[in-house]
């Protein structure tokens, strides 16, 4: 063990630094890609735009509104509404300084704007004319433009830039549209980094041990809380399960008191003061910070916050597979899903959690059949689940960080989410059948094994389901890779 493991080693919590095994063998963490990290960054539609003096501005916004679908997305947020027309890109400007009283609008004495009207798919274009024809001062020559844009937000200020000069100014809103923002992850990933070898050879360890027992399969799974200095570290939180996105209006986001914003490249005030994209995503304001919607922001309000408090880690739960345990046989191939691990693991924090609000316990059940595997099977579960909860409010693993050999299954995927888990860091990836990864993969992992009829299954879907905008949560998800760490070797088609 190397000096810097020792010092981790030293910071442990007791039950934690009872458990561990003499040797840890240390591995490095890779970021998970989201679905929409992984789609063609570069999608492009068509928008109408049109032009108008200054003072009618707020009348073609309203008629654009009314004709747009509410859909945020839909409604290109990202693109500036209105445009001076020394502000369009060089080769709009010559094309539409030639068109009608293109001259007139460029060099004349009033002022006029250019105004994104919306995707050219959502507008009727014969209603669109009719109703631009209702304003006085455009009714005699109604410009009605066709451009390429981008449909997604930009990732980075030099791809806005970049969008600016080659179809419509663009704004970046300091987030990450696609995923998790790149400092959000850096900024856990130095936290995560210093012990994630503690925790997975834990979980190795748990998951060798239900094997030897022939209770499961090798998988195991760790859930530890970790605090953070600066963080907020209440938990405070209360969870509304079924919570909808807020539905912040795009438009309020662009429109300035002509229902234009003019401050080219977005000033400060606009950006501290709109609902970000992902304040509209989550509707959780502890979610948002962990994913740092402002991390520049965020850096200022982690030095005013509480320092005392310190860095550190707990251990909440250990659970390995035990889908083989009271099986008679006649359970068929796949053995009791209910004991994967991860849904093991989970129960102990919920069964945690109800010991410390100090519920009087309902009658044991005696059931010749335990669905749930819920209580320790092993010694090192016992030892876990015997010590207390370190903070038992908040929603069941909200903001808690969990470690698996394998990449949990669909299923467990979806009660991770549900569960509101925090961060997870697997070590081994199940091309055919996990649940967080996005990458679509697989397609040749199970000719070798035989079990498929046709030599083949089909590969895994890559739902990535650690960071799905419908889903309403999201986690910050990393593999673990190592070289030195033995190889937990499980079948190709084993549901983790
Ligand atoms: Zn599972």
């Amino acid at each position: 063990m190397g000096d810097s493991m020792k010092e981790v080693v030293e910071k442990l919590d007791p039950v934690a630094r009872r458990l561990i095994p003499p040797n840890i063998d240390l591995g490095t963490l890779v970021p998970l890609k989201t679905n929409l990290e992984l789609r063609d960054n570069l999608s492009l539609g068509f928008a109408y735009i049109t032009r108008a003096p200054n003072k009618v501005t707020n009348s073609v916004v309203e008629i654009a509104r009314a004709l747009t679908s509410d859909d945020t997305a839909k409604n290109l947020p990202h693109l500036r509404r209105c445009v001076k027309p020394g502000d369009l890109p060089p080769h709009l400007k010559t094309q539409f300084m030639n068109e009608g009283n293109g001259r007139q609008v460029h060099f004349g004495k009033s002022n006029w704007l250019y105004i994104l009207l919306g995707p050219k798919d959502e507008i009727p274009y014969e209603e669109l004319v009719s109703r631009l024809a209702t304003i006085d001062d455009i009714r005699d020559d109604i410009f009605v433009g066709v451009i390429p844009v981008p449909l997604l937000a930009p990732t980075s200020q030099m791809l806005a830039s970049m969008w600016s000069s080659q179809f419509w100014q663009t704004i970046y809103r300091r987030n990450n549209p696609l995923g998790p923002h790149p400092s959000t992850i850096t900024r856990f990933e130095n936290y995560v980094s210093k012990d994630a070898s503690v925790w997975m050879s834990l979980a190795q360890q748990i998951a060798k041990k239900s094997q030897k027992a022939g209770l499961g399969e090798p998988v195991g799974a760790v859930i530890i809380k970790r605090t953070i200095p600066g963080k907020n570290a209440g938990g405070k939180t209360v969870m509304k399960p079924g919570m909808i996105e807020s539905d912040s209006s795009s438009d309020y986001t662009r429109t300035g008191p002509n229902g234009c914003n003019l401050d080219v490249q977005g000033g400060r005030g606009e950006m501290d003061a709109i609902p970000s994209a992902e304040t509209e995503y989550y509707g959780d304001a502890k979610q948002l910070d962990a994913d740092g919607s402002n991390p520049e922001a965020q850096g200022d309000d982690a030095s005013k916050q509480d320092i005392s408090v310190k860095e550190s880690t707990e251990i909440v739960a250990i659970a390995a597979d035990a889908r083989w345990h009271q099986q008679d046989g006649t359970s068929g191939p796949t053995g009791n899903p209910m004991a994967h691990a991860a849904l093991r693991a989970i129960s102990m924090v919920a069964q945690k959690l109800v010991r410390a609000e100090d519920r009087p316990k309902s009658e044991p059940q005696i059931m010749e059949y335990e669905t749930f595997q819920d209580k320790p099977l092993l010694g090192d579960e016992q030892i876990v689940f015997d010590a207390d909860h370190p903070s038992p409010d908040g929603y069941l693993c909200h903001e808690l960080e969990l470690y698996m050999t394998h990449e949990p299954c669909i299923m467990c995927a979806m009660a991770i989410l549900h569960s509101r888990m925090g961060r997870i860091v697997f070590r081994h990836r199940m091309p055919l059948t996990g649940g967080m990864c996005a990458e679509d993969r697989g397609y040749d992992s199970c000719e070798a094994s035989g079990l498929c009829e046709n030599g083949n299954c089909g590969g895994g879907q890559g739902l990535g389901l650690f960071y799905r905008k419908e889903l309403n949560w999201s986690l910050l998800g990393w593999e673990w890779e190592s070289n030195d760490a033995e190889h937990m070797l499980v079948d190709a088609h084993l549901h983790a």
